[in-house]
């Protein structure tokens, strides 16, 4: 039997309910649970693809070639459960499907309205696409009182009357602040959101209340009181050093034995039956590594870090995994067009030039990669970094001088191209130049080949079929290919029909790869990704130089 968890927020928006979501589902599965996380996004939007990460932050990419929301990052990388399209959703995907059944007549000529047709839809979305899983978290984006997420809270209310309260438990996280002047944490602002969400018809179960310091008894009492909570369900979410910790900080809290009780599911003493010695291995290595490295992310989006959220997270892993820290220097790439590179790089020991758009900053990055590959620093460059470091091999190394990538208008030497065709397994792709933007890129799980010897083929432990996540529009051209090998930067991946680039290397230099694909939305603390983890070596093998 699934049950489902619904997970709101209240008062301000940026309390961690993603992680806290994430978190609560690792937890679960530490007991033995299938569980699957989903989140409902209330904005018009049709999905993130189009939207700025200054807006929205990264977009993360599913196997199935979905444009989701950073949290399904957090989801996969806390239980391991791939995330899919169907786990998230957005007010614009339902509407859109709503107004095309409308105009199909699929209503029969009825009044098409909020409720129930639009709710309807949502709960439809909520119960689809399930492997029988004991537990479905659902996280409702923005906080309780947006016009937006009216719909979607609707729909949970409606969802719990259908399926019964013994099959569905309402969290919500709120805010507990500490004001200065008063010396005292107060209570009232989670005293109205749970309000504001009783007005919907909705009692929350749980409340996870996020605080800079120990909330006291008889804070939470109130708590407890006033939102009708009993006071065990009244749960601290303190702020924790690294985000690892949140699953046991919750665990020592009784968030998961709460959720468990609430479903008759906690047998008699069995409060603490669950194994974390995984979570407390890693937290432990992230407190006390046995030495640090710096690496430089040149990129666009610096001040912005939700914008690399999966990056960060990948480097984390692979500092993890060589038992070092790992400092990250942000660098604005356009910084280079007016600075020596070499200023910013020199105490770094790795470069990598992250995923982006457009040309602005562009000419930073391809200095960026310059550098790395005549200093001899590990680079790593990732899809659009990669397109910059072939662009830089093809100027300073091919001689070709107008290399250049159409994504920045006609070039002499189209390195980079569109691709308006590519194959899928057996079936062809096909775009146009003037189509849409929304959807329309090379996105999802592609296979790619490696070659036998190179050094990707062993960072990849000898597997010569590998599969990552990609998102992107342009291309590394084929017909530059035999130019570019003959001067040393080596085509080491391939789509398997022999046409599309996915790795580059030069084999002479330290560390040196190039990717078309998102080799970061894949990496996991507990299990670091390849390309990470051996980039992260590299850069120790480089502070060891110096
Ligand atoms: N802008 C490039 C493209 O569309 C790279 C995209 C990316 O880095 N994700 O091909």
């Amino acid at each position: 039997m699934t049950r489902f968890i619904f997970i709101t927020g209240g008062v301000v928006s940026s309390l961690g309910k993603g992680l806290s979501s994430a978190s609560l589902g690792a937890l679960l599965q530490a007991r033995g649970y299938r569980v699957r996380l989903r989140k409902l996004d209330p904005y018009l939007n049709v999905d993130p693809g189009t939207m700025s990460p200054y807006q929205h932050g990264e977009v993360y990419v599913t196997d199935d070639g979905a444009e989701t929301d950073l949290d399904l990052g957090h989801y996969e990388r806390y239980t391991g459960v791939p995330a899919r399209r169907s786990d998230n959703v957005t007010t614009g995907r339902i509407y859109s499907n709503v107004i095309a059944k409308e105009r199909r007549g699929d209503y029969l000529g009825g009044t098409v309205q909020v409720i129930p047709h639009v709710t309807d839809a949502i709960k439809e979305f909520i119960v689809s696409d399930l492997d029988d899983e004991d537990f479905v978290l659902c996280e409702i984006g923005g906080t309780v009182g947006d016009i937006e997420g009216l719909p979607f809270l609707e729909a949970i209310r409606q969802l719990s009357n259908d399926l019964g309260r013994e099959r569905t438990l309402f969290v919500h996280l709120t805010l507990v602040p500490y004001i200065p002047s008063a010396g005292e944490l107060k209570t009232k602002p989670t005293q109205h959101s749970t309000k504001e969400l009783l007005t919907i018809g909705i009692q929350a179960d749980i409340l996870l209340c996020r605080c800079d310091r120990e909330i006291p008894l008889d804070a939470r009492r109130k708590i407890a009181l006033f939102c009708n909570v009993r006071e065990d369900r009244v749960i601290q979410a303190l702020d924790v050093d690294t985000i690892y910790q949140v699953p046991i900080a919750y665990h020592q809290q009784g968030f998961d034995t709460e959720v468990l009780r609430h479903f008759g599911l906690l047998a008699e003493g069995a409060e603490d039956d669950i194994d974390l010695s995984r979570w407390e291995e890693i937290v432990k290595r992230i407190r006390a590594p046995e030495g640090e490295v710096t690496i430089a992310v040149v990129g666009k989006y610096t001040n912005l870090l939700d914008a690399y959220k999966s990056l960060s997270e990948a480097l984390v892993h692979g500092g993890i995994a060589n038992n070092v820290r790992v400092k990250l220097n942000w660098i604005e790439s356009e910084l280079f067009e007016r600075e020596e590179p070499s200023y910013h790089l020199e105490g770094c020991d790795g470069i990598l030039v992250p995923g982006g758009f457009g040309q602005r900053g562009s000419e930073g990055k391809i200095m960026a990669a310059r550098y790395a590959r005549e200093q001899n620093v590990p680079f790593f460059g990732i899809c659009f970094g990669m397109q910059m470091a072939v662009i830089e091999a093809a100027r300073n190394l091919a001689g070709i001088a107008g290399a250049g990538s159409s994504e920045f208008g006609p070039s002499d030497a189209p390195v980079v191209g569109l691709l308006t065709e590519w194959s899928r397994g057996n079936t062809l792709e096909r775009r146009h130049a003037s189509g849409d933007l929304g959807g329309t890129m090379r996105l999802g799980a592609y296979p790619c080949n490696l070659t036998p010897g190179s050094q990707v083929a062993k960072i990849y432990q000898n597997r010569l079929e590998i599969g990552e996540r990609h998102r992107h529009r342009y291309e590394v051209n084929i017909a530059f290919k035999d130019r570019l090998e003959a001067h040393g930067l080596k085509f080491s991946g391939m789509s398997p029909d022999g046409v599309l680039p996915e790795i580059v290397e030069i084999p002479d230099h330290v560390w040196y790869m190039g990717v078309q694909f998102h080799p970061e939305l894949k990496s996991k603390p507990f299990e670091p990704h390849p390309l990470f983890e051996s980039f992260i070596k590299a850069a120790v093998d480089q502070s060891r130089l110096v």
